[in-house]
């Protein structure tokens, strides 16, 4: 395995189980990317001698600079560190962990540069789906999905003709919440939010997970990644996190991928595609399991899910206004702004407030990003 990784997101939960997975296979880290975690994103610099590092809140810079000091690690910050790193002419492959839209630019920039990308920023594509697959197709750069769910499909793709099928099964863990009412939802705490039955994740998404917004958001990324219309996506819940998605063909054969649920699996497909070598993970046993259950999504009570899959049916700069609404909303009940039941009523709220519109370029994408965050904030103070 000679393939050089940059890692953008590298402290969180996919960059920290990556990073195990590049130290198991031995692939080179070109460069680390971080938030704002300086004494992990050190720590990983001194253990993987990456060329370069970047933090992306500037503030931090000073701090890194004297963590790493007496290193050769070059090091960088902000947004332009974070698009640097990613069009780096050393890297092979780009993966992509940022939280949230932020990740959008340096997708683009990978792209720009012919990087082929494992993309586990699922607001990248959820927020500027058309320009970022238009791109890659451009520049015959490839996307390779980290998501366990996109990982499945395109596992389930291997090997059969991409135009003879016909629908893709998403399956959905249904968050801690599954079975509960809307009126349940009404007293539910931060603690409970954040406890998920099946992952472990970083808050952001753990709290989408909660709401079903990640299912939404995970609908809007099959459709771009595998441009499929919404009516030929189906979401089922199935609690135990076994199947990982499953795609339907002309035949009417189902074919699913299985797995633990755990992250290291799709990280290590999207790295060394098309190799299937040994995991740092669990084998799965279904005896183990016994039985595997399946059931509808709730719609009504989980507004955030019906609101992303509207927002793709209608089209245009929906999509990114939900995701950004979202981002703002889960951010504000993360800092008990708000409760939780009112992340989905805000979600909700924008296919009400805003007029439809067109996205062609990435400044249209950041239009409606603000638009969304600034409507968001007016509902809040
Ligand atoms: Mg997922």
């Amino acid at each position: 395995m000679n393939k050089t990784v940059s890692i953008l997101g590298s402290t969180g939960s996919i960059g920290t189980q990556a990073l195990e997975v590049c130290e198991k296979h031995g692939l080179k880290i070109t460069a680390l990317a971080a938030n704002s975690s300086v004494k992990l994103l050190a720590e990983q610099a001194r253990k993987f001698s990456p060329e370069y590092v970047c933090i992306f809140n500037a503030e931090k810079y000073a701090d890194l600079c004297a963590e790493l000091a007496g290193t050769n690690v070059k090091i960088l910050s902000g947004m332009e560190g974070l698009c640097d790193i990613a069009a780096l002419p050393q890297t092979d492959i780009v993966l992509n962990s940022v939280v949230g839209m932020v990740g959008l630019l340096p997708t683009l920039t990978a792209i720009d540069a012919g990087k082929d990308i494992a993309l586990a920023n699922k607001e990248t594509l959820v927020a500027g789906g058309e320009l970022v697959m238009s791109a890659a197709a451009a520049k015959g750069v490839k996307i390779y999905p980290v998501d366990s769910e996109h990982s499945a499909i395109f596992q389930c793709l291997q090997g059969n003709k991409r135009s003879q099928l016909s629908k893709v099964i998403l399956t959905a863990s249904g968050g801690p919440f599954f079975g509960k009412s809307y009126d349940d939802l009404r007293s539910v705490t931060k603690e409970q939010a954040l406890n998920h039955p099946n992952w472990d994740m970083g808050s952001k998404i753990t709290i989408d997970s909660a709401t079903l917004m990640n299912k939404g958001l995970e609908f809007i990324e099959a459709k771009w990644l595998f441009d499929l219309t919404p009516e030929q996506i189906e979401i089922v819940v199935h609690r135990q996190s076994v199947v990982h998605s499953a795609v339907e063909y002309n035949d009417y054969s189902v074919i699913a991928q299985l797995g633990v649920p755990d992250m290291k699996i799709p990280i290590q497909y999207a790295l060394l595609y098309p190799d299937r070598v040994s995991c740092p993970t669990g084998r799965l046993s279904l005896t183990d399991y016994g039985s595997l259950t399946f059931a509808k999504p709730d719609l009504e009570t989980f507004k955030c899910l019906s609101s992303a899959i509207e927002a793709i049916k209608r089209g245009g700069a929906y999509p990114c206004l939900v995701n950004s609404a979202n981002e703002e909303a889960v951010g504000a009940f993360l800092h008990d702004e708000i409760k939780f039941i009112e992340i989905g009523e805000i979600v909700s709220s924008v296919l009400e407030k805003f007029p439809s519109s067109d996205i062609n370029s990435y400044e249209d994408v950041m239009k409606a990003d603000k638009a969304a965050r600034d409507y968001v904030r007016s509902l809040i103070s």
